[in-house]
């Protein structure tokens, strides 16, 4: 007999099914059990009886505990009135088992499955997190942000983007974070750095004729956590664009997100549509920040208040941050370097480049800043300009030589946006912390207690890169 979900045994009443999962509870009524049993769809209520069951059935009915996996075939059977449970989806039916089987026993979890309110602490939670995503809730917010990555991926498509891989082993990229180092064994003493994001190979994609790319983007920074900010990696929608103007760039996000949102939260309102832009200056003087909470009603878990934040400053104070963009100490690209300035304002470059500002945009989202992009410089004459401004040397410059040589051979107008999906997924299932919808994430101090990583490694692993640890 074919497995199928609890869910199907709804509208099967009277036929022979065969079930399989893990036991949610067990509740003992004299002779009988209750076994609630759990898979991906939901939960279903299985009646044991002994008289019922086959005889070998019968001699394990005892031994059954939560969490131990089984196999189930019996008849559904549709419960009375007074027993139809509202808050199962499967609640107006139960099996009666006729055999039961158990694939796997299970030990006593070390902390309870769906029970909320005495829920585990986050090293334990993660060092166990297979036994948390069996919580409703996070297994919820894990097949929710596959819907949205599902219904972008398919969105794009159909507007002609096409979905690029682009290497993991990199070259450090200038996004204004710390890079991590993968050293490498076949060049001694040389090191890949893991992309903090795809920006320069979608740029480049963009030379080679692409016109339209995305993809679901595994970006690493090595920075200290926040509740809005995961240590180590998070993932990108990321996403470029050829021979498109800011508006357009825009528009196409706006609409690509505002049917994500009504096709697949259809609960949710957003508070205006067309999202209203503002003025990065604007901004701050009224709200204080680059990302305003525009909601008219912050007790309102259904309230999608989404801004686009426009005409930012091209250049902006270094903070101690920003200083791995490896450029001067005193000015730094307010987004990264490759950002276009206005054309109005190319002139300000030489004269006054404090005041220059740029095709920058930022996506801002019930207070959280949920995408950024630009449109890209794509003279080089201009890309010099900027980067003299941000104080590279030529050594700096030099890193670059690909960039120069490519744009040699005729660069398109280009332009993207990389919305941050996990932050995305925190705001959309009204999550407080971006680990919540993030399957495996590192601990606040950046670490995985489930794999121990990070590990030390063997002598003989790093004798074969050259390396050797100095001991602090
Ligand atoms: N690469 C940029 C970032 O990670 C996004 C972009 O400009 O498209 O912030």
């Amino acid at each position: 007999m074919k497995r199928i979900k609890t869910i199907e045994t709804v509208g099967q009443a009277d036929k022979t099914v065969l079930i399989k999962g893990w036991v949610n509870v067990r509740r003992n009524m004299g002779k009988i059990a209750f076994l609630d049993i759990r898979d991906r769809w939901g939960i279903l209520q299985v009646v044991a009886v002994p008289a019922e069951l086959d005889e070998d059935s019968q001699k394990i009915l005892n031994n059954i505990r939560p969490e131990f996996v089984l196999s189930i075939e019996g008849i559904v059977q549709k419960r009375g009135e007074k027993q139809i449970n509202k808050d199962l989806a499967t609640g107006t039916v139960e099996v009666l088992a006729k055999k039961i089987e158990i694939l796997s026993e299970a030990e006593t979890p070390p902390f309870e499955i769906d029970n909320e309110e005495r829920q585990a602490g986050e090293d334990l939670r993660l060092k166990h997190r297979y036994l948390d995503l069996r919580h409703e809730r996070m297994k919820n917010n894990i097949v929710a942000r596959d819907n949205v990555i599902m219904f972008f991926r398919e969105w794009l498509h159909k507007n002609d983007f096409v979905e690029i891989q682009t290497p993991i082993l990199s070259k450090s990229t200038p996004e204004g974070a710390r890079d991590y180092l993968v050293p490498s064994r076949l060049h001694p003493g040389n090191f890949f750095a893991l992309p903090q994001a795809p920006q320069q190979y979608k740029q480049l994609l963009m030379v080679a004729g692409m016109d339209r790319y995305f993809q679901v983007a595994p970006c690493f920074r090595d920075e200290d956590a926040r509740a809005d900010r995961s240590p180590g990696e998070f993932y990108q929608l990321d996403m470029e664009m050829s021979f498109m103007t800011q508006e357009e760039i825009l528009d196409l996000t706006e609409k690509m997100f505002t049917e994500m949102v009504e096709t697949l939260f259809p609960e949710k309102k957003i508070t205006s549509k067309p999202w209203p832009r503002i003025d990065y200056d604007e901004a701050m003087k009224k709200y204080g920040n680059d990302k305003p909470d525009l909601r008219k009603d912050k007790n309102d878990p259904n309230e999608l208040a989404f801004s686009w934040i426009v005409n930012f400053p091209l250049f902006a104070k270094q903070t101690e941050e920003d200083k791995f963009h490896g450029a001067g100490d005193t000015r730094g690209p307010s987004h990264n370097m490759f950002t276009m300035p206005k054309e109005e304002d190319i002139p300000l470059l030489d004269s006054d480049p404090g005041k220059a500002k740029a095709y920058q945009h930022d996506l801002a989202l019930n207070g959280f800043e949920v995408g950024g992009g630009a449109v890209r410089i794509h003279d080089m004459k201009i890309q010099e300009k900027v980067w003299d401004l941000i104080g590279f040397t030529d050594e700096q410059k030099k890193q670059f030589q690909h960039y120069f040589e490519a744009f040699k051979y005729g660069v398109p107008p280009h332009g993207g946006i990389a919305p941050g999906l996990d932050r995305l997924m925190m705001v959309l299932l009204g999550e407080k912390n971006l680990k919540e919808v993030t399957a495996f994430p590192l601990t606040s101090d950046g670490r995985d207690p489930m794999m121990d990583s990070p590990s030390p490694v063997d002598k003989a692993q790093l004798d074969e890169l050259g390396l050797e640890i100095k001991k602090k």
